[in-house]
Formats: C-alpha cells, structure tokens, sequence
C-alpha cells in the first residue's frame, strides 16, 4: 500500500477526502506504519497481503485478517471512520471545545454515541505529562458544571452524561484543553494529524470510560 499522508486543511476538505473508505485506510496506514506497510498486531508480523475488497489485511505467518481499528480507540466501534476522521478534525480545530450535541448533529450519530468518540478522542489527546505547560501560567478559579446540583434528580440523570463534565470525567476534559494548548502554535491541519497520531495503542472500552475498570493512571 502506498503512503499518501496529507491532511486536510479545512472541515470541508476533511469531508471530502475522507469520503472515500480506502482513502480512510491509507491515510491512517501512513500514520501508523513505516512507509505504511502493516505489520500484525498479534504477531508483529510483517508479511502481510493487504485485502482490497474488506479494506483488511491478513497476517501470512498467523493467518489472521485484521482491519485498521484494531489496536486504536476506534477498535470495536461501528462507525465508519469518515465519521470518526471528521468528529477528530472538528475536536482538534475547535478554539472552545465542542459538545456531544454538535458532535452527533453534524456527522448524523446519536448523542450517546458521539459521547463515547468524545471521550476517546480525549484519551488519544491525552499526552500523560503536563510538563509542556511551561513558562508563564495564568490558572483561574472556575465552577465546571455547577449547575447540576440545582437540577431535579431526574433531570440531572438524564443531562449529566452529554453536557460535559463531571468529576469522574474531569481529567479527560482537561486533555483537550492541554492539548489545544500545546498544539496553538501549528496549523490545523498539522493539530489534526498530530491527533490523530495518537490514536494507535489506546483502547478505551464502555466499563473504563463509565468506571467499571481502571484505564491506570
Ligand atoms: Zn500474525
């Protein structure tokens, strides 16, 4: 497979681009792999023959075919990675955050799950040090969803999970601050790629994100 990696410079033309399935596929590929040759994820393999109908590879050593999800936070998530390609530039290139709401309105998913992108989204920004945040900081105080405790409980129980932030998810919000912070100096197509360069290696299933398991950190 080739390595055609070149980003899109704006929303309009992420949706174009990604459009194409294959093109989905080779644009990760290249991200991913040296000169975007697959290797196997079970068995580090590197004699693989890629599947041009499934838009799969298979493994000539273990004999297994796997797609490009696997091993990255969209492994066991049904939608398509158009989908997921432009959720991420919109994520990466939005100055002030954007909500589940606007998620599930502009690439047509259920707010649930646009939730579920949004939080995988933020483990892929996750950079596991805050120590890029150097030379002056300014931290205001701030109340982050102060008004929860004023709603009627069942209110509360239906708004809670897409209005962004409890304390339980706090950190992962703090993610995408911090790396909008350490990404405001490059363009965005560069912020776009630099994202999704991280999505290889972090899974992040439904019981980590609602607590049933520890993600370890
Ligand atoms: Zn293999």
């Amino acid at each position: 497979m080739s390595n055609p990696v070149k980003a899109p410079d704006t929303l309009m033309e992420a949706i174009q681009y990604f459009s194409d399935p294959l093109t989905c596929v080779q644009f990760f590929a290249g991200l991913r792999w040296e000169n975007a040759e697959a290797v196997c994820p079970r068995c580090q393999y590197k004699r693989i023959s890629f599947l041009t109908t499934r838009l799969m590879w298979k493994c000539l050593d273990c004999k297994k075919q796997f797609s490009i999800k696997v091993g990255t936070i969209f492994e066991d998530s049904a939608v398509t990675l158009d989908k997921w390609l432009c959720a991420m530039f919109l994520i990466a290139n939005c100055k002030n955050g954007v909500s589940s709401y606007e998620i599930a309105r502009d690439i047509h998913v259920t707010q649930r799950t646009a939730w579920f992108m949004l939080q995988r989204i933020r483990h892929a920004m996750h950079t596991g040090t805050f120590s890029k945040l150097s030379g002056q900081i300014e931290a205001d105080e701030t109340f982050i969803g102060g008004k929860a405790r004023n709603m009627h409980a069942a209110k509360r129980a239906e708004k809670i999970t897409g209005t962004g932030v409890e304390p339980f998810h706090l950190y992962r919000y703090i993610d995408e601050q911090a790396f909008s912070f350490n990404n405001r100096h490059v363009t965005d197509a560069d912020r776009f790629v630099q994202l999704c360069s991280n999505v290889s290696g972090k899974r992040l299933d439904w019981n980590t994100l609602t607590g049933k398991h520890s993600v370890g950190r």
